[in-house]
């Protein structure tokens, strides 16, 4: 089934994307327990041990819309996750796109992109991936004649708080309106002209907390009014276990969000090494659950 197809379905796609082991965790000698076997499976080999000592690897199979192993780049990625969805906002829809996981697995990597020159995979995200083929489709004649207007959000929410990264950090009001619409006062919507400021790492380059969700917007307009929307979502770490009263406004705005799009799609990257092994199982699990929504 290709996300094109699962989008017919109205069905949220799960994919799960495996980063190489990085160089601190090949210096302690970690162990990769992952295993991507077929293009949709992802297996967990943990090392345990009997009463008696013997070892032993209990294995753990989970089956995704798409697997991508640690040789995945960016542009595979988004080419079967968020790349679909962009003719979804020309033909007047909300995508919505999440990556999720455990601090360090990968999710900003994913999304922002990366451009500390310390990745051979020196390469865009999925922002600005996704602006690139909002451009490229906006020349198509079938769109052309909508006159649509480009504009961007890009925001912070921080321990219910909302901050607006295209405005100097300025801190917004986040007002609900009673009928679950979740309205950001006062955020700032750039008119894209230029792709540059998409592609150029200004996007990623905020180093936001591991605790914040950042929210990507690409909104299309015609005559002022809204025609789509893609929101492109870099969560919080998943490990996080206190703090559970900001955890739970986070938790409803997500949900808010996700109830307006009409498409949503989650994307989880996971860490390779044993050291991880409990939260990437917890990825896993969660990331299946929502599978079935
Ligand atoms: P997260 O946002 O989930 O906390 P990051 O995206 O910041 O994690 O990734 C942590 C580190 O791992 C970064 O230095 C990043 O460059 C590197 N990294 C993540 N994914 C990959 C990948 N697929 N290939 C190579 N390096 C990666
Ligand atoms: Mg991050």
């Amino acid at each position: 089934l290709s996300t094109a197809d699962l989008i017919e379905e109205h069905r949220i796609c799960v994919c799960v994307r495996k980063r190489p082991l990085n160089k601190k965790e090949l210096a302690i000698k970690d162990l990769d327990v992952i295993t991507i076997p077929s293009k949709d499976v992802v297996m967990v080999h943990e090392p345990k041990q009997k009463v008696d000592l013997t070892r032993f690897l209990e294995n753990q199979t989970f089956r995704f819309d798409y697997a991508f192993d640690d040789t995945s780049n960016n542009e595979m990625v988004y080419r079967f996750t968020a790349g679909p969805l962009v003719e979804t906002i020309f033909e007047g829809g909300m995508a919505t796109c999440f990556a999720y996981g455990q601090t360090g697995s990968g999710k900003t990597h994913t999304m922002g992109g990366d451009f500390s020159g310390k990745n051979q995979d020196c390469s865009k995200g999925i922002y600005a991936l996704a602006a690139r083929d909002v451009f490229l489709m906006l020349k198509k004649p079938k769109y052309r004649k909508f006159d649509l207007q480009v504009y961007a959000t890009f925001f912070e929410i921080y321990s219910g708080k909302v901050f607006d990264l295209l405005n100097g950090k300025m801190k917004l009001k986040v007002l609900e309106d009673g009928k679950q619409q979740v309205n950001v006062v006062g955020l700032r919507e750039k008119e894209v002209k230029l792709i540059n400021m998409l592609t150029s790492g200004k996007t990623s380059a905020n180093a936001h907390s591991s605790r914040s969700h950042a929210v990507f917007q690409i909104i299309l307009r015609r005559n002022e009014k809204m025609h789509g929307k893609f929101s492109l979502v870099d969560l919080a770490g998943n490990e996080r276990g206190a703090d559970t009263s900001s955890a739970d406004r986070q938790t409803r705005l997500e949900g808010a969000e996700i109830n307006k799009s009409l498409l949503a799609l989650k994307i989880a990257t996971i860490s390779p090494g044993m050291t991880c092994c409990e939260n990437t199982l917890n990825t896993l699990r969660y990331a299946n659950r929502v599978k079935e929504l």
